[in-house]
């Protein structure tokens, strides 16, 4: 039978790609958008004219019963979730003059809080069955910290030690736990920054000169969610084109 991926913010840009990914090889792909988006039938009817069949639930991650329902509603309809990709995920940048009470709980809420939210009602049923695979996506940015993102930094820096914490308690149990951590991907998210900014301050920082593919995450995703990747665990797996090492 064919295991169940969930994938929180499938359709964004690297979401998207890692449903496509985990569909093609065979995984039945579940996927949540937030309660606001207004775009799900369109991603629904081109995907599906691409040959997918995604489901997807409303569910604010940020949200502690929201995502309660929402696993409930997927597990009800099409059963125990086998692999969770916590991907879903904002930025909301400025110095730490500017930032606000707000903007800080926005994006520790949505990229932090997010994380216990959708991992909290799957990871019992995993352990129970004795295979699991939650992949946590994180940033380079959480590794290296960011000007202007003091928010997001701490918020993918809390997403290591949750990883690391979990993979502890579950190891012995046929679940693993992992964080990808991305450098800049050619996402909506990083698209969005000027031109002259990507040229002038971003690309010098990469040593291959360029935005990774989403279709690259995705393939890391899959590795991490595969038979073949069952003793890594607990790793923190960097995908930044040389920009940050350790
Ligand atoms: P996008 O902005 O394209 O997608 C983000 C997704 O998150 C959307 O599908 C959005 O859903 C969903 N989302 C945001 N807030 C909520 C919420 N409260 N509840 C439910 N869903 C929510 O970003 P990317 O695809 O670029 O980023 C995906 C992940 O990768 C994020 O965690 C990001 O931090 C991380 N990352 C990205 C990098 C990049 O270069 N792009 C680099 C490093 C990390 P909806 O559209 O329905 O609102």
């Amino acid at each position: 039978m064919a295991r169940i991926a969930l994938v929180t913010g499938g359709m964004g840009g690297l979401g998207e790609a890692v449903c496509i990914k985990l569909a093609a090889l065979g995984y039945k792909v579940v996927t949540t958008y937030s309660p606001s988006n207004k775009k799900v039938e369109e991603w629904l009817a081109t995907t599906r004219d691409m040959g997918f069949d995604f489901k997807a639930y409303p569910c604010d991650v940020a949200d502690y019963d929201s995502a309660q329902a929402c696993v409930a509603a997927i597990v009800k309809d099409i059963g125990p979730i086998d692999v969770l990709v916590n991907n879903a995920g904002i930025t909301r940048d400025m110095t730490f003059k500017k930032m606000d009470k707000l903007n800080w709980d926005a994006v520790m809420s949505t990229n932090l809080d997010s994380v216990f939210n959708m991992t909290k009602p799957v990871a019992d049923g995993m352990v129970e069955r004795g295979w699991g695979r939650i992949i946590n996506i994180s940033s380079v940015n959480g590794q290296k910290g960011a000007f202007g993102q003091t928010n997001y930094s701490a918020a993918k820096a809390g997403v290591h030690g949750f990883t690391k914490a979990l993979a502890l308690e579950v190891a012995r149990k046929g679940v693993t736990v992992n964080t990808i951590s991305p450098g800049y991907i050619g996402t909506k998210m990083v698209m969005e920054i000027p031109q002259d900014v990507l040229d002038s301050k971003i690309l010098p920082q990469i040593p291959m000169s360029r935005l990774g593919k989403p279709e690259e995450v995705a393939g890391l995703v899959a590795y991490l969610s595969s038979e073949e990747a069952a003793f890594v665990t607990g790793a923190n797996i960097a995908i930044n084109g040389g920009q940050h090492m350790s």
